[in-house]
């Protein structure tokens, strides 16, 4: 059987990632135009993935399937986007967004995974805004967190209802401008191949545009014949 290996590093939980990207190797920043990175998919996390890594001065090509970046299923996402801010200032931490996430996926999630994403929630939260996500606001104009998704505290930042498409549309924002630089190459995988023509009925050995054209001159035959009956008859 095979074993998915998932590469998480060593260590206790919340300490796994920070020590392995303490200890990775750099990337000297000449290099870095020398390295083609391929990030697969256009939604919000390969288009911010892409975006970044071109303006760290990467090669990017990312491909999308859609007609736009700005079209993909991360649009869905309307509730919000959840942060360890404690804005609201009701006891929310780190260790309580990683909690309420391993939960909240019925306990399969890989826990060091989900413990990076609480960890950089916060800064997450910032990069959207640095792209120009429109983020609900109080009247104070202090950004403004509700409760969702069945948890205690009020940790998610929000656009009314179109919390996903604001936030392709910051992703795109910063996408763009590295596309236009020639630092990413984006678009499909490969042009669409034309329509072949439809394999060979299995009872006449015809193709189907063959069928139809046949059938066409039996019915062109039919009329004529009968307009030639009507014509000798008068
Ligand atoms: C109804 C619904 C509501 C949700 N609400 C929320 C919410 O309120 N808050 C929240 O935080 N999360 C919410 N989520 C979850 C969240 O939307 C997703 O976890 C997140 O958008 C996933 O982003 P993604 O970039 O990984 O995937 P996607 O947005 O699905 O992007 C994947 C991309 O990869 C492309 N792709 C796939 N295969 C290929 C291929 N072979 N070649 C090229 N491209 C390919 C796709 O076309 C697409 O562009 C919701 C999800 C759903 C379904």
């Amino acid at each position: 059987m095979t074993k998915i290996d998932s590469k998480i590093p060593e260590g206790p939980v919340a300490e796994k990632w920070t020590n392995y990207k303490a200890h990775q190797k750099l990337v000297n920043p000449a290099n870095k135009r020398r390295l083609d990175i391929i990030v697969v998919g256009t939604g919000l996390a390969g288009a911010s993935a892409a975006a970044s890594l071109g303006e760290m001065g990467f090669r990017v090509f990312n491909f999308c399937i859609q007609d736009s970046p700005r079209r993909a299923h991360s649009i869905a996402a309307q509730g919000g986007i959840n942060a360890a801010k404690n804005y609201q200032n009701d006891g929310d931490s780190v260790y309580r967004l990683f909690y309420d996430t391993i939960k909240g996926g019925d306990y399969r999630a890989r826990e060091a995974n989900v413990y990076r994403l609480a960890e950089v929630s916060n800064a997450i939260i910032d990069q959207c805004v640095a792209q120009g996500v429109p983020f609900a606001r109080d009247y104070g104009g202090l950004f403004d967190n509700r409760s969702f998704g069945g948890a205690f505290v009020s940790r998610t930042f929000y656009a009314r209802r179109q919390t996903g498409q604001q936030l392709l549309l910051g992703c795109f924002g910063a996408l763009k401008p590295q596309i236009e630089k020639g630092k990413i190459k984006s678009g499909k995988p490969a042009e669409e191949k034309p329509a072949e023509e439809k394999p060979k009925r299995k009872r006449t050995g015809k193709t189907e545009a063959a069928g139809v054209k046949e059938a066409e001159e039996t019915v062109n035959r039919k009329a004529k014949r009968s307009r030639k009956a009507k014509t000798a008859k008068a």
